[in-house]
Parts: C-alpha cells; sequence; structure tokens
C-alpha cells in the first residue's frame, strides 16, 4: 500500500506528497470515495494506486484514520501549534495572547500550545526574559526568535521534525517571515498587514502544508491566518476556567462550589491576585504559582464574561426555537414535543376531522386544550 500526505486541494482534486520518491502527485479522489462523502483535507494520509511518475499523476483509494483535526482551517493529523506573537510591532496584546491559547488547547486538547515570541531583536533580553518567566511558570514550551537576526530559529526548526506543525497568530507578527527563514524555498510573500485584529490576508477555510528539509526527518508546516473574536472557539465558562492552570491550582481550596471565582466577596481564588510586579508571581519554575497576576486575572474575567454572554445568546436563540414547538399528549413528563403549525396552515386530518365531528368540538377548542398541558 502505498501512502502520501495531501498538501492541500488543487484543481478539483489534490496534491499528494510521496515521501518514498520525493515528489508531490496530482490526485484525484476515486469516484467511491466521493459517492461515500468521505472528506479529504490537508495533512491526511491517503492511501494511492494508478501511479503514473511521468504524468505525477495518481488516483486516492481510501483515507487513513485521523489522530486529530484543527477546524479553522481544516487540517489533519496536526501534531503541535506554534502560537507566533511579535514582541513588538505590533505591540504584544497580552489579552490576546491568552484569547489564542485558550482557543488552541480546546481545539486540539491532546497538545499544549507551544509559544513562539518573534521580533526579539526589537527588545532588550529583560523583556524577553519577563515573557518567557510567565508561560513557562503556567507549562508552556516558549521560544525567544527573531525572524531577522535568525536567532532561535535552530531550536524552532527542531521542534518541528516529523510533525505537523501549524502557525497561528495574528498577521504581522512575522509568521511568513519565520516559514521562509526555516525553509528559504518557500519564498511566502512577507509584509502583507490587515486590519485591528491581524485578519484578513488568507481565509480560515484556506488550508496547505509546506515541508521543511530537515535532516531528522521532514516536517510539515501551515501558515494559517489571524482570527477575529466571532472566529474563535466560544467555550462553556467552566471551560475557560479549565485553561488557566494558576486559577484551577487555587480554586481547589475555593470555599464556594462551581465558583467561578468572578465577584464573590470571600473567594479565595480573587483573594490570591496579586498586583506585584508580574516576574514576582510567575518565577519560571514551570509549576503554576500560588498567585494569580491581575493581568492575567483580567483576561480570565474578560474570557469567561465573552463565553457567558456567548451563553446567554444561545440560550435566546433556543427559547424561540423551543417556543415553534408545543407540548402535546400523555401526563406530565410524557408529553411530545411538535412543532407549532400556524392555524391557517394546519391541515386537518380525517381522522381527527371525523373524530372532532364526533366530539362536537371546534378547531380552536382542540388548539386551546393542547395549550393547556403545556
Ligand atoms: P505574518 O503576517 O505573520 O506572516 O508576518 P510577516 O512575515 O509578513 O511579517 C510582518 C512584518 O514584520 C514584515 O515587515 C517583516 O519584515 C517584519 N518582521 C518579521 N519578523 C521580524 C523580526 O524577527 N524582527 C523584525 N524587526 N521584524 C520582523
Ligand atoms: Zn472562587
Amino acid at each position: 500500500m502505498v501512502v502520501g500526505t495531501v498538501l492541500r486541494s488543487h484543481a478539483g482534486g489534490y496534491l499528494v506528497y510521496l515521501s518514498e520518491k520525493d515528489i508531490t502527485l496530482q490526485c484525484q479522489a476515486r469516484g467511491r470515495l466521493k459517492k461515500e462523502r468521505v472528506s479529504i483535507l490537508t495533512g491526511d494520509r491517503v492511501e494511492l494506486a494508478d501511479l503514473d511518475f511521468d504524468q505525477q499523476t495518481g488516483l486516492i483509494t481510501g483515507c487513513l484514520p485521523r489522530w486529530s483535526l484543527l477546524s479553522r482551517p481544516q487540517i489533519a493529523n496536526v501534531d503541535q501549534v506554534v502560537i507566533v506573537q511579535a514582541v513588538r510591532q505590533p505591540e504584544w496584546n497580552q489579552l490576546w495572547c491568552d484569547r489564542y491559547i485558550v482557543h488552541f488547547q480546546l481545539e486540539l486538547p491532546d497538545c499544549t500550545p507551544v509559544l513562539c515570541f518573534n521580533k526579539c531583536d526589537l527588545v532588550d533580553q529583560e523583556i524577553a526574559l519577563t515573557l518567557r518567566r510567565v508561560y513557562e511558570s503556567l507549562g508552556y514550551r516558549v521560544l525567544m526568535v527573531s525572524a531577522r537576526t535568525g536567532s532561535g530559529i535552530e531550536e524552532l526548526s527542531t521542534m518541528l521534525e516529523n510533525k505537523i506543525t501549524v502557525f497561528a497568530g495574528p498577521s504581522g507578527v512575522g509568521k511568513s517571515s519565520l516559514l521562509n527563514a526555516l525553509e528559504p524555498s518557500l519564498n511566502l510573500k512577507i509584509g502583507v498587514m490587515d486590519n485591528e485584529y491581524g485578519v484578513g490576508r488568507h481565509t480560515t477555510t484556506y488550508s496547505e502544508i509546506y515541508r521543511v528539509k530537515r535532516a531528522g526527518g521532514p516536517a510539515w508546516v501551515a501558515d494559517t491566518p489571524g482570527f477575529n473574536l466571532a472566529e474563535l472557539r466560544h467555550p462553556e465558562p467552566v471551560d475557560v476556567m479549565w485553561q488557566f492552570p494558576e486559577v484551577i491550582n487555587l480554586s481547589s481550596d475555593c470555599r464556594f462550589s462551581n465558583c467561578l471565582h468572578l465577584v464573590e466577596t470571600g473567594c479565595n481564588v480573587i483573594e490570591k491576585v496579586v498586583e506585584l510586579d508580574i516576574c514576582e508571581a510567575y518565577d519560571g519554575s514551570q509549576v503554576p504559582p500560588p498567585l494569580v497576576s491581575r493581568q492575567r486575572y483580567d483576561n480570565y474575567v474578560t474570557i469567561v464574561n465573552e463565553a457567558q454572554q456567548e451563553q446567554s445568546l444561545l440560550r435566546e436563540t433556543s427559547t424561540k426555537k423551543e417556543s415553534s414547538v408545543k407540548q402535546v399528549g400523555g401526563r406530565k413528563g410524557k408529553a411530545v414535543s411538535i412543532p407549532r403549525l400556524s392555524g391557517r396552515y394546519r391541515a386537518e386530518s380525517r381522522r381527527t376531522q371525523k373524530q372532532r365531528l364526533d366530539a362536537g368540538i371546534t378547531s380552536e377548542d382542540e388548539d386551546l386544550n393542547e395549550d393547556d398541558q403545556e
């Protein structure tokens, strides 16, 4: 069985890389796969037949099971996400950093995101060290790099070997520059800035993986666009809490059960929020600290509030949906929901018509009866 990796969709088919031959083939999916609606995505491992190396074509006959799936953009078999941010230009924004972390932890719960701070040539060591300390204390791997000077690029490159890695982050932070530094032959366009979120150059539905040549084995990387708020995952408020290790670390001591640690007087998490210089709370020891910094806590509250707003919006729309159904038949708990039809469109079955005529009740009465049971 010959197995290749889908690099992207192309002309109604797919570009598939075959490592044994170091060749990229244009492949169509076998008709049966289309009929069975088997989706084939960038990153998928596919079985190939009818290989023609002169024409560089092949036929996809099957898709192997996926071990992970990123939803925006859709990429299968992602091994790790590198969240790229600039320490300056654009100015580092910790709220967006934390939003990206929450989003990708929820997207791919089995892989802890790696934080990559780019443009380190623009700040002094002290600032870079602070960022490193804060996030290493929380258990994240942190890389300080500069696509411009090349510092840190070798460390980044090594961790990509034999993996599919997604580079995520707003545009303008230097993702394309980093990919070019890792593999100059990619020659990606750089320096195209978009709106305030750094969103837009390509869409969240476009996906492609590129190969970075490494001695220890090929590395696959994807450049992805930035997200705006609406495109991020909308978790349950309590799920947000689980993405903040220092909040979780303290919440077992909270005297309230089901506490989101937002406003309650006497909540011990809120009591442990500190106004200290961030370095004093987070010493880089790779253990969540017994304190929560004001900045991280504020971001936690913001993201929980966003999740709560999302929830109440959802509840509103589902109440609207509910009122379009009504409960009929049976005693309490046994009633079934049926769509509420407006009287005008309601066709009466012969049987109900007969029953109604037999019992001598009107259609209107019947409606009232059913509503009474709601
Ligand atoms: P992307 O939108 O995330 O792909 O970012 P680009 O790679 O297009 O880079 C955006 C801008 O940042 C460009 O003007 C780059 O030259 C610049 N840039 C990228 N990396 C660095 C770096 O390490 N240091 C500095 N000073 N500028 C960088
Ligand atoms: Zn609490």
